[in-house]
């Protein structure tokens, strides 16, 4: 479970988020529309912590992202009285916490010089120190997941785009994440190459996993998302099922958006 509350992000004068709430339970797909500049990828690099928040909690199976309680100087409340405060953790704790997290964005980012196999496999050798054997029998598994089985040591050059997004995709479930926030993910594809990546997401979907979405793609949102959440100007204006924010928004700026690109 995802748990998002009042989120706020800054940058210098710029307040981005402005006050984001948002539950994503359990095995539940999550789709964010919006228009440009919404705060829609700002809010999943939060959650993946790319970025620190500069106010509220990000809670993922319970656990506090990024900062954890701790008793406050005494001083501070005057000796009358005991309290807490917050305090970030250190960087290999958030780093355990990132590993929690797959991550998925609009370019693919393979390293060019290594084959599918070896960029799903690269990760978990890296981060948790698994064997190489046990490694490969994992990117292999994934890679199968994705339905790239059959070119696991073809170099991405050598792959189209909907494959490279595929294996991509592989590299992040190869973490065994607790969560999968997914950016954009078919922006950069060519539109026949689309469908391929959408179906793996559904796959994923219909096999329980927690995801988090930002797309375009309507017909997506309207088949697999549990919940979707329309941004603008940093806030969440509305969110509901496909059936209430899509196809009967109640907000004037949701009609607006969806009268435009629907
Ligand atoms: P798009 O649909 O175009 O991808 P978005 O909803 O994902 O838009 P964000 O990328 O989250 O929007 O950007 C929201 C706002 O935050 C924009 O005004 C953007 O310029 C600003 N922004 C994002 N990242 C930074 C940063 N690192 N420093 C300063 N401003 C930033
Ligand atoms: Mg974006």
């Amino acid at each position: 479970m995802v748990e998002i509350q009042s989120v706020h992000k800054i940058f210098g004068e710029l307040h981005v988020l402005k006050g984001v709430d948002l539950t994503v339970q359990p095995g539940e797909v999550c789709v964010l529309l919006g228009p440009s500049g919404s705060g829609k990828s700002t809010l999943l690099r939060c959650i993946n912590e790319l970025e620190f928040i500069s106010s509220g909690r990000i809670y993922i199976e319970g656990e506090m992202l990024g900062m954890y309680e701790a008793p406050a100087p005494k001083w501070r409340f005057w000796g009358q009285h005991e309290g807490t405060e917050l305090r970030r953790l250190k960087d290999k704790q958030v780093a355990a916490q990132r590993s929690r997290i797959g991550m998925v964005f609009q370019r693919f980012n393979l390293f060019p010089h290594m084959t599918a196999l070896e960029n799903v496999m690269i990760a978990p050798r890296k981060v948790k120190g698994i064997s190489y054997e046990e490694a490969r029998q994992n990117a292999q598994i994934q890679l199968e997941r994705v339905g790239m089985g059959d070119r696991m040591n073809h170099y991405p050059a050598q792959l189209s785009g909907g494959q490279q997004q595929r294996v991509a995709i592989a590299r992040a479930l190869a973490m065994d994440p607790e969560i999968m926030l997914f950016d954009e993910p078919t922006s950069a594809l060519d539109p026949e190459l689309v469908g391929e990546v959408l179906q793996v997401m559904q796959n994923l979907a219909n096999d329980g996993m927690t995801m988090i979405v930002v797309t375009h793609e309507i017909g997506f949102a309207r088949e697999v998302a549990d919940q979707v959440v329309f941004m603008d100007d940093g806030m969440i204006i509305e969110s509901g099922t496909a059936q209430e924010v899509i196809d009967n928004p109640q907000h004037p700026r949701t009609q607006d958006f969806f009268g435009k690109v629907l």
